[in-house]
């Protein structure tokens, strides 16, 4: 995970001062360095019967569509508000800078559906767990949830504390 992790810029004071933003572009440039990243983040779920991955907009849907096409199954994109064009489920959670609000289509998944979230980085965790509800508001069952990077300060994955989860990189 070094190697992972030496592709991953710090940038300070951004998008607000105090927050130490984790940018990934350097890492999803580098061939190597996506695959070795997609392939961690599936790995431990391989033969775990997920039946699709879900991946938050925008950079979740980086992770998360590479996830799906390496497992052969279907990706489900969960949205900033008003992007979905058909009936959507929405949820609204605190961010570690600001609050947010996430859509998905109400026919992305339905009972019987075990599905694997994805995101690129956990943080207070309201993203993922914002998410995990809007999976279970569809009937389907959170398999998983596997970040590339996780900011263990922030306690994050207390929120996620019913599910099991999988990070590559912890700062
Ligand atoms: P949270 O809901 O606090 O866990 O925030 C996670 C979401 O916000 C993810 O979609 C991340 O892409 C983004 N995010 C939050 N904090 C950071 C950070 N320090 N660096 C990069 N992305 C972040």
């Amino acid at each position: 995970m070094k190697r992972l992790e030496a592709h991953i810029r710090n940038i300070p004071d951004f998008p607000e001062p105090g927050i130490q933003f984790k940018d990934i572009t350097p890492l999803v440039k580098e061939p190597a360095m996506l695959r070795l990243a997609v392939n961690q983040l599936i790995h431990p779920f391989l033969g775990e019967n997920i039946t699709a991955v879900a991946g938050m907009e925008a950079r979740g849907f980086i992770f998360g569509s590479l996830a799906a096409w390496e497992l052969g199954i279907g990706f489900i994109p969960l949205r900033k508000p008003g992007k979905l064009p058909y009936d959507v489920q929405s949820m609204s959670y605190d961010l570690e800078y600001g609050s947010a609000t996430l859509e998905v289509h109400t026919d992305a998944l339905k009972k019987g559906d075990r599905v694997l979230l994805v995101d690129d980085l956990i943080a207070t965790g309201g993203t993922a767990a914002a998410s995990c509800q809007l999976i279970e508001k569809l009937g389907a069952e959170v398999a998983a949830c596997a970040f590339v990077v996780e900011l263990d300060f922030l306690k994050g994955r207390e929120k996620l504390s019913k599910y099991n989860v999988h990070s590559l990189i912890h700062y």
